[in-house]
């Protein structure tokens, strides 16, 4: 089996939290289990919400618990830019090549005709768009151009897209119902994390996506825009998610499970990965390791299917 190229990728508009890190860490045995290499690409797509500082700060955690990338970051390599906010031009000519397949078309309606509209979406609550602006003829087009920014939409073929998911198996959507006519550029002019996190990974050579079970719905639209753009679709592994006591999603506000927090506690990066390892049932209690250690017992089956609750007694007392 060929070499994968996974990656990280995550946004900097907070600290990395355990729920981040433990995906990383998932992520870094996926891919150097098998031999493979770890891009770092910062999402910094948005660039309001964005700060260099927790961008910095994400390298140095990874530094700090062993999860070792080789290109992109501080590193570099054959793929430079690894921030997005410095490919928007490489954006703007994928968008173009859609454009040019006739698969785009602009939105003028607002947030508030998008939340009366629109059906919400059956098993996350997104919203499907309900197609009023997916007929304009150019006269229209013209005429909402004078008083509103267009935001910019993918028309979604009849068409079912199934894919296998490394840990969640087998999994299919419908297009249309399943996530509709979706946006590649919003009316602000920020590209869509759909059209660029597609094209970067189509471009530096991703082979192997592993995130978040929260992204496992976006993958069907995903994999049509590999194929739209002309890239080969990689392979996907999600992970659970970790949830705090209270059965929320750990969130970059929750600080206190920032690595720096954590580390502050008196606990060494070892614990970290060690307590993240024995979540993810690779270690039967949490010792400390370096993910280095853990590669030999990395199993997709081993790690749980449901959401990962994190127990009072880690990480959250000092040591
Ligand atoms: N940048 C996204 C995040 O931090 C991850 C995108 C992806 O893995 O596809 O949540």
């Amino acid at each position: 089996m060929a070499r994968p190229v996974g990656r990280f990728a995550p946004t900097p508009s907070g600290y990395l939290h355990l729920g981040n890190l433990f995906c990383s860490l998932i992520a870094w045995l996926a891919a150097k289990s098998r031999g493979g290499e770890i891009i770092l690409r910062n999402e910094d797509l948005d660039v309001e919400r964005s700060r260099k500082e927790y961008a910095l700060q994400a390298q140095r955690d990874l530094d700090a618990l062993g999860l070792f990338w080789d290109q992109g970051g501080d590193k570099g390599g054959p793929h430079s830019p690894y921030g997005q906010s410095q490919r928007f031009d490489f954006y703007r000519v994928q968008l173009e090549k859609l454009e040019a397949q006739g698969r785009v078309y602009p939105c003028f309606c607002s947030r508030a005709q998008l939340h009366a509209a629109s059906a919400p979406h059956a098993s996350d609550g997104e919203l499907l768009y309900n197609g009023a602006c997916r007929n304009l003829t150019p006269e229209q087009v013209a005429e909402k151009r004078r008083t509103r920014s267009p935001a910019l939409r993918l028309r979604v073929p009849e068409e079912t897209i199934a894919f296998t998911d490394l840990h969640y198996g087998p999994q299919a959507q419908h297009l249309p119902t399943g996530c509709g006519d979706f946006i590649l550029r919003r009316s602000d002019g920020v590209y869509a994390y759909q059209l660029a996190v597609v094209a970067d990974d189509g471009a530096m050579g991703v082979t192997q996506v592993v995130r978040g079970r929260d992204l496992l719905s976006s993958t069907p639209r995903q994999i049509l825009l590999y194929r739209l753009l002309g890239y080969p679709v990689p392979e996907f592994g999600h992970t659970p998610l970790l949830l705090a006591g209270d059965g929320r999603r750990l969130s970059k506000r929750d600080g206190d499970q920032s690595l720096s927090g954590i580390l502050s506690r008196g606990y060494s990066p070892r614990d970290v990965v060690g307590g993240l390892a024995y979540l993810g049932g690779l270690l039967p209690e949490p010792a400390p390791a370096w993910p280095e250690e853990l590669l030999p017992l990395f199993s997709w089956e081993k790690l749980p299917r449901g959401d990962i609750s994190l127990p009072g007694s880690l990480f959250s007392g000092s040591r």
